[in-house]
């Protein structure tokens, strides 16, 4: 649960907010006090640990901001209201080191809000390398994405951030200094890319020696954006979370055309896709590589018993227990319909059977249940075990293993050997 400090002294505001947050974000709680003193009795009485505070400015016992300070004190990172636009209230407001700021105007104000409380839990899972030489700018940068609740690593030079990038894989944002001894930032960018495409790291370059030769020489080594320091927050924020984004919609666009709509398990032809490369490395480096076809027993019965929809269930069910069977290296993929294809690499073959079968044996366990209906499945798996020329060959006789199966009753696993 995140919980969410509101401190808003509006009754329509604050109340349409605490509505909308838990409509809108469902593992989100409000928790809504109209003065200073309320917020002040709030965060000492109750131990709740706030995900963000949204704070009005002008509460009528504290008229000038103090509540940001109050609630800044306990590292909750704030997002304020207010209804002045002048240059000079929104200095002031920056200089609070708030998350940022949201006029306060009906309904887009309220979308707004909503955004960001996603964009702020989102980005408690992302991963973002600062490369600065000097302490005092990777400070700057660090105390604005913690802000924003980035988790951060940081560098002093080139050569050290393709080393902490190499050992975290997960990193999607490298935000890069440069003028840095050793390695600069240009250099940095060209090795990064040698290795990580643009929709996989994004990278920001940064620099002091602002022109716009230096902006447009690191986009063409590669990098995603460029911000001239010094640079106003709302600016870096705004390009921060614009360059995230777009890695967000490309992963979304790459998991459409990768995954199975229904069971969210990869489809067809990204499994031909990983699977070849799969089946060429471990057949270069003389590991095995299994393939195995399962099918449901009687499904078409099950849809005609319990409707379509349970068998949707069925078939939801049903990934997700493959799923959480195998390793991350292996691939679960759906075929189509009722049938799924699984390649695991390095497994002995002394336990193959073994695997499967227990596999086997714990979907006939299993039940799913539909509204009030209890249902129960089995399946047959068909197995190929060792390396044949081409990964077609292997599905081949793994697809005829399965064939086997049936015939010989179905609920049972059948190997090549
Ligand atoms: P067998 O034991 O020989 O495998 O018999 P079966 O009934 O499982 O196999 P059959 O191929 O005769 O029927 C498969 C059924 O799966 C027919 C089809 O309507 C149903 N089906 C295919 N895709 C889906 C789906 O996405 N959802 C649901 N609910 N049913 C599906
Ligand atoms: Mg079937
Ligand atoms: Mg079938």
């Amino acid at each position: 649960m995140f919980h969410v400090l509101i401190a808003e002294d509006s009754k329509l505001f604050g109340s349409v907010l605490v509505r909308t947050i838990e409509k809108r974000l469902p593992d989100f709680k409000a928790h809504w006090v109209e003065t200073y003193q309320e917020t002040e009795e709030l965060l000492a009485e109750s131990n709740i640990e706030f995900f963000v505070a949204l704070l009005d400015l002008n509460l009528p016992d504290a008229p000038q901001g103090e509540v940001v300070d109050l609630v800044l004190t306990q590292d909750i990172p704030a997002i304020v209201f207010t209804s002045d636009i002048s240059d000079e209230a929104r200095d002031r407001i920056w200089a609070k080191n708030v998350a940022d700021y949201v006029f306060k105007e009906g309904e887009q104000s309220i979308d707004y809000i909503i955004s960001l409380l996603n964009r702020l839990r989102r980005n408690q899972n992302i991963k973002v390398l600062v490369v600065d030489d000097s302490l005092f700018s990777r400070k700057i940068i660090k105390d604005l994405l913690t802000i924003h609740q980035y988790i951060i690593y940081e560098s002093s030079d080139g050569l050290e951030a393709l080393e902490i990038l190499k050992n975290n894989q997960d990193i999607q944002m490298v935000i890069t200094d440069y003028n840095m001894p050793e390695m600069d930032g240009f250099e940095l960018t060209k090795e990064i890319r040698n290795s990580h495409g643009r929709d996989e790291v994004s990278i920001i370059g940064l620099s002091g020696e602002g022109s716009s030769m230096m902006s447009a020489r690191f986009i063409k080594y590669g990098a995603n954006d460029f911000i001239n320091k010094p640079f106003l927050q709302e600016e870096f924020y705004c390009r921060i979370s614009q360059a995230i984004e777009m890695i967000e919609n490309v992963n979304k666009i790459k998991d459409m055309s990768n995954k199975d709509f229904l069971t969210g398990l990869y489809n067809r032809r990204f499994f031909f896709d990983s699977g070849e490369k799969l089946f060429a490395s471990s057949k270069r480096k003389h590991t095995t590589t299994t393939i195995a076809m399962l099918d449901i027993d009687y499904f078409k019965k099950i849809n005609d018993t319990y409707g379509h929809d349970a068998g949707d269930e069925v078939l939801r069910n049903l990934s997700k227990l493959l799923s959480t069977r195998f390793r991350e290296t292996d691939i679960v993929a759906r075929f189509g319909g009722e049938e799924f294809c699984l390649l695991m690499t390095s497994m002995e073959s002394e336990s193959t059977f073994k695997i499967f079968d227990d596999l086997r044996k714990s979907i006939e366990k299993n039940s799913v249940q539909v509204e009030d209906q209890t249902i129960c499945f089995t399946v047959s798996i068909g197995v190929c075990t060792r390396h044949r020329n081409s990964l077609a060959e292997m599905i081949k006789i793994a697809d005829l293993m399965l064939y086997n199966a049936k015939e010989q009753g179905r609920n049972r696993v059948i190997l090549d050997v």
